[in-house]
């Protein structure tokens, strides 16, 4: 077999084996450099792709090429630009149901949009954790990790990998009863049947399911019946090994006014974060999307968005929209200035422009306190952390004086921030959490 047929031969069978998503970013421009002596030498495009294929896919590849051709022994991946003697990936089409999905299609008993699939997630370094518990889950519900806690900033796609497993669960096993419901909702059924004296019915609906997906659990902070009922359902659900997977917007420890039972409910499963995609990615996440739209962009135009929206993917697929739009119309390709005049104002929005009101505010929110409380002179503990996280993003952020910030913060002296400044940077430097709560608190500002 020459060595263009073997790699597609080998291509054709990994397409079987994993998500087309996957498939597209991984194996897009690889290609056979060399096969001697029992050792092939693929080639990849980039550093990243490399470290991929050796980490998750070698031992997949290795044992397809072994079975197509005995001989061979032994792989090596070498980074090579994609030339034309290397013949290219052709991507794998996605059939015409995967494309557009209205609310219409929102099942009324699951509440599941089929829009959401494993398919058309595209995965990398930032979400790989999750999506590997994800998958594991849909295949056995109830017996891998029992809850599963997916937690991440907005946008990111939460509530798109928990739809996934919901959607996976029905086609493996049709039996098996599965909901999804946002929390806010949940709270409002709660709210509802109490009002009604209906709760045993609530009750009784929700204990008959094999698959609970509650998402945005925050939201249920401070609100003491909805916690009451959902911990119930939670331990009568658990009991008996049915699957419960929750999302949040930081984790468990972090969120405030939650009943101390819940949190460590929560924490007795397994927790798995989603971060910010890195670039590259970004790039995956977009070609995908154009595939599922059979549209296509130049690379230079992929790589004008994604590097300037890098908030998060629900803003990425905003811009990405108004260009497909565009191009839609207009049935020409898109250049370089006109995508750049169809995302200015997008751009200029995105473009880190905060003020102290909007850091405050999205400081009190976090931490669920009102205005009064941090610019008090309270010395609890679970106000002066805020209050000091608050002095640190005015100064990192506005590069505000520390005077300025003093005043901001209900008239405190300019060495009260400057020692708060100082101590979170310190503090940052060791303590992950810390780090990440205001990572999270730095996108809320922004967005
Ligand atoms: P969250 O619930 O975390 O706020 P969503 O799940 O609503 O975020 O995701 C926002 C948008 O980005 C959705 O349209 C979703 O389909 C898309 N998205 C998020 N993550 C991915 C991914 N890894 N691959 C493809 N699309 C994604
Ligand atoms: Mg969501």
């Amino acid at each position: 077999m020459i060595k263009e047929d073997l790699w597609q031969a080998v291509l054709a069978q990994i397409q079987f084996n994993i998500s087309s998503a996957n498939f597209t970013t991984w194996f897009k421009n690889t290609g056979i450099l060399s096969k001697k002596n029992g050792k092939i030498i693929i080639a990849v495009p980039n550093n990243f792709s490399k470290e991929w294929l050796e980490n998750k896919y070698h031992k997949l590849i290795l044992k397809i090429l072994h079975n197509l051709d005995k001989n061979i022994k032994e792989i090596e991946y070498l980074v090579k630009p994609v030339d034309s003697k290397i013949k290219k990936t052709p991507i794998p089409m996605v059939n015409s149901e995967q494309l557009e999905f209205q609310e219409l299609d929102i099942d009324k008993d699951t509440n599941l949009n089929p829009r959401y699939t494993f398919n058309n997630f595209v995965v990398g370094p930032f979400n790989e954790l999750s999506h590997a518990a994800a998958t594991a889950i849909s295949k056995d519900p109830g017996r891998i990790y029992n809850p599963l806690f997916i937690y991440g900033g907005v946008g990111l796609g939460k509530t798109h990998l928990l739809q996934a497993i919901g959607n996976q669960v029905i086609k493996n096993f049709t039996k098996k009863r599965v909901k999804y419901i946002p929390s806010a909702r949940f709270t409002s059924e709660v709210v509802s049947s109490i009002r009604n004296n209906t709760i045993e019915t609530l009750k009784a609906k929700y204990r008959t399911i094999d698959v609970f997906i509650i998402d945005d659990i925050q939201l249920i902070a401070g609100k003491d019946k909805t916690q009451e009922e959902f911990f119930h359902i939670f331990n009568f659900l658990y009991e008996k090994d049915k699957q419960i997977i929750i999302s949040s917007d930081r984790q468990p420890k972090a969120i405030p006014a939650i009943e101390e039972r819940l949190r460590s409910r929560f924490e007795g499963g397994m927790i798995a974060d989603i971060s910010l995609p890195d670039i590259e990615t970004r790039i995956a996440i977009l070609k995908t999307k154009a595939q599922e739209k059979k549209i296509d962009f130049s690379d230079e135009v992929y790589s004008y968005i994604t590097s300037h929206i890098q908030t998060n993917i629900r803003e990425l697929e905003g811009a990405f929209n108004r260009l497909v739009a565009y191009q839609k119309l207009n049935k020409g390709p898109l250049d370089l200035e006109i995508t750049k005049s169809l995302l200015k104002n997008l751009i200029i929005g995105s473009v880190k422009i905060t003020n102290p009101k909007k850091i405050i505010q999205a400081v009190i929110e976090f931490y669920d306190l009102k205005e009064k409380d941090i610019l008090t002179s309270s010395r609890k503990q679970e106000i002066v952390k805020p209050r000091q996280i608050a002095m640190y993003l005015l100064r990192e952020e506005l590069k505000s004086s520390y005077p300025f910030i003093g005043k901001k913060l209900g008239g405190k002296d300019h060495t009260t921030a400057i020692h708060a400044y100082e101590k979170i940077t310190r503090e940052k430097q060791e303590n992950e959490n810390l780090n990440e709560e205001i990572k999270l608190i730095r996108q809320r500002i922004y967005c």
